[in-house]
């Protein structure tokens, strides 16, 4: 029987940096994937140029049940780490916006760099890779593969989530936890587009690929200054996107579509100058025409000049567009978001090291654990961190 230190199931952007890493370390490791490609996320993310890390990235931009777990990973192996990894590869990269970094080039990049970094720790790779079994032994754990067994003394599971179940994504992670008593918290869809209810739908889907920067406001509180883009199927763009990891089927969201403009102040300054300007066309100066024609479809903005426009109107008008309650009807689901909420929970693992604290060497990193990061680099971020701290563990227990 073919035997390993080490197993890591799922080669995505974890499960690549951890072989890597233990490899290196000194580890002799197996690295398995159900599809025929390394990092097939990694090449899909970011359009093409992988958003690798945030200059920003810190434990207030993830979600967990446990808040406090994803701080150690995040502090020992941070974004200047991987940045200077980018680096060392001679990738040239730049800062797109709100310290979101991506490659000038292509995602292929930082596929590649991890592949070169895989062959420098002696990993053996196996693709197209089907595990029937995974059972624990006194040396560690027996892995059925292809009706071939594979023995391990450590076992990482870097499985991802369930977004995007055309790229390889599958339940595995959490089914394997359950086999060993780890608890699943419920997962969601995040990073996701909103549908929308009809009759709204029908109305706003004439605006698809309208794009307006505004401040949207979750149930809780929460809030993301981004832009919204107005879709065939209801709102996506950057914050609703971030807004949907918050959000609770039911609930409405709150959306500013004038954040930086004191819009009161703005009509009556106009009234002044323009009594017979029509309401529409003033604020056409500071919306998409095509969105202020739409909302009047909708009679959420009066047909109306300057001068007929009364007080109860105007302060209807800045409620309606600064404070604009939209209740979505749901989310694309799994088939678009890019993350998956919830997952292994993490007060089963311990938050130095990823091991099940209750399975000794059964390892569990990347978006598998409920750990989700914002848009922008931050899940990425997350990936490496765990990775990094999951990989000195094993090295160390390879030379114990
Ligand atoms: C379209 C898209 C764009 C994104 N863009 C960004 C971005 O720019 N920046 C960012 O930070 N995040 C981005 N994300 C999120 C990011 O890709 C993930 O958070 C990250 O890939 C998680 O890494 P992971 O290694 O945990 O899981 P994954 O990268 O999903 O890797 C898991 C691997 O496990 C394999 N696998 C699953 N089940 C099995 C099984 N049963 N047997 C064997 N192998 C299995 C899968 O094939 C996959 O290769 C994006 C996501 C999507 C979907």
């Amino acid at each position: 029987m073919e035997q390993y230190d080490v197993v890591v199931i799922g080669a995505g952007a974890a499960g690549m940096f951890c072989a890597a890493e233990a490899g290196q370390g000194g580890c002799k490791v197996l690295l398995l994937d159900n599809g025929k490609k390394l990092g097939r996320k990694i090449l899909m993310s970011g359009g093409g140029r992988c958003n690798f890390t945030n200059l920003y990235a810190e434990p207030a931009a993830y979600l967990s049940e446990n808040p406090h777990f994803c701080k150690s990973a995040l502090a020992r192996y941070t974004q200047w780490d991987f940045i200077d990894l980018v680096t060392r590869y001679g990738i040239a990269w730049h800062e797109k916006t709100l310290g979101q970094l991506f490659c000038d080039d292509s995602a292929q990049q930082i596929v590649s760099m991890l592949e070169q970094e895989c062959q420098k720790g002696q990993v053996t790779v196996r693709l197209r890779s089907e595990i029937s079994a995974v059972e624990k032994t006194e040396r560690g754990f027996n892995i059925t593969l292809n009706g071939q067994d594979v023995s391990t003394h450590s076992l990482v599971v870097a499985s991802g989530g369930l977004s995007m179940p055309g790229l390889g994504a599958s339940p595995f992670g959490y089914r394997l936890a359950e086999q060993f008593g780890l608890k699943i918290l419920p997962t969601r869809a995040g990073l996701v587009p909103f549908t929308l209810h009809k009759p709204l739908l029908d109305h706003l889907q004439t605006l698809s690929g309208v794009s307006v920067p505004s401040v949207l406001t979750a149930k809780d509180g929460t809030v993301f200054r981004e832009s919204i883009l107005f879709t065939h199927r209801g709102l996506s763009g950057p914050a609703v996107l971030q807004l949907s990891s918050y959000w609770q089927p039911g609930e409405f969201v709150s959306v500013n579509l004038l954040p930086s403009l004191d819009l009161a102040g703005f009509l009556n300054q106009q009234r002044q100058e323009h009594p017979n300007q029509s309401l529409k066309n003033t604020l056409s100066l500071h919306l998409p025409k095509r969105l202020v024609e739409c909302l009047q479809t909708l009679e959420q903005i009066p047909d109306v000049t300057l001068k007929q426009l009364n007080p109860a109107q105007q302060s209807a008008l800045v409620e309606q567009l600064q404070n604009w309650q939209v209740q979505p009807n749901g989310t694309e689901g799994y088939r678009t978001a890019e993350v998956t909420l919830g997952g292994v929970d993490t007060r089963a693992l311990s938050s130095k090291t990823m091991v099940a604290n209750a399975v000794p060497g059964l390892y569990f990193i990347g978006e598998v654990v409920d750990v989700t990061g914002w848009l922008g680099g931050y899940n990425f971020q997350w990936a490496w961190s765990s990775a990094w701290a999951c990989a000195q563990d094993l090295i160390k227990m390879s030379r114990a």
